[in-house]
C-alpha cells in the first residue's frame, strides 16, 4: 500500500489531543483511547435499552410526557447535540 499523500489531521474523540490519522477510519489517537471509546459504546447500547424499556412503559393514551420520557423518545443526548 503506498503511503496516502495527504494528511488528515483528527481530533481524538476520545481524549481531543489532535493526532494524524492513517485511515480514514482512525478516529482515536491510541489504541487506548479506542478502548475507551469502545467501553463508552457499550454503555451507550446498555443506556439505549434503558430508554427503550421507559418508551414501552409510555401509555398512548397520555396527553403530555415527561422529561425523562420524552428523553427516550427523542433520544437527545450532548453527542447528538455536538455532531
Ligand atoms: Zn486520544
Amino acid at each position: 500500500m503506498p503511503a496516502a499523500k495527504f494528511e488528515i489531521v483528527r481530533k481524538c474523540k476520545v481524549c481531543g489531543e489532535l493526532f494524524k490519522a492513517k485511515t480514514i477510519e482512525s478516529w482515536y489517537c491510541s489504541p487506548r483511547c479506542s478502548k475507551i471509546a469502545w467501553k463508552r459504546n457499550k454503555d451507550e447500547e446498555l443506556r439505549m435499552q434503558k430508554l427503550d424499556e421507559v418508551v414501552k412503559k409510555i401509555p398512548k393514551s397520555k396527553d403530555y410526557i415527561t422529561v425523562p420520557e420524552a428523553y427516550a423518545l427523542f433520544g437527545i443526548s450532548k453527542e447528538t447535540l455536538c455532531s
